[in-house]
């Protein structure tokens, strides 16, 4: 596992204003292990020693994971494709929602970058039920209603990018329609 990777991505998102506080998680999968951001950590500040680790049954090996672990775990062992996610609060995507807007794919770059966007109703942050739902998408992209945006990859960068074009996308969402009102 890629520390270094792993601890840049984290100060990334949260330069980047894509989680506040001490929002948002970040996992990789290596065959049964998953390494997972500390539940409450401020990811900005993260360490590479601060990395927990569970195996894929969801039994601990180092630290205490993010309180969305059975989200990250859900997934992984459904989508073998997937050795990467990344749950953010990035702000525009997370306004749509909110606003119960879908966010258009209006570049090629969005259309190639995020395929297609799954949305998820509104379950309580870190409850199982919440975990179950985000597993039933088929999509690398999913927008959890009034609360944030979870991304996967085939590795961190993967997921990474997908944040990005996903933000900024809804961001060029937000303008097109503003400039588009008569
Ligand atoms: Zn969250």
């Amino acid at each position: 596992m890629d520390a270094k990777l792993f601890v840049d991505i984290c100060h990334k998102l949260y330069e980047r204003k894509y989680l506040v506080g001490s929002g948002g998680n970040v996992s990789v999968r290596e065959e049964d292990l998953v390494y997972v951001t500390p539940t409450g950590s401020i990811l900005g500040f993260l360490k590479e020693e601060d990395i927990c680790v569970v195996n894929i049954d969801g039994e601990v090996i180092k630290g205490k994971p993010t309180s969305e672990i059975n989200m990250h775990l859900n997934l992984y062992r459904k989508r073998e494709d997937i050795n990467a996610i990344i749950h953010a609060h990035s702000l525009y995507s997370t306004a749509f929602s909110i606003a119960d807007k879908k966010i258009e794919l209006l570049t090629p770059e969005a259309e190639i970058f995020l395929k297609e966007i799954g949305y998820v109703d509104y379950f309580e942050a870190g409850s199982l039920k919440l975990a179950e739902e985000v597993a039933k998408r088929d999509e690398d992209v999913i927008i959890l209603k009034n609360h944030g945006v979870v991304c996967l990859g085939k590795d961190l960068i993967d997921a990474y990018i997908k944040i990005e074009v996903l933000e900024e996308v809804a961001k060029l969402n937000l303008i097109v329609n503003t400039l588009s009102q008569k």
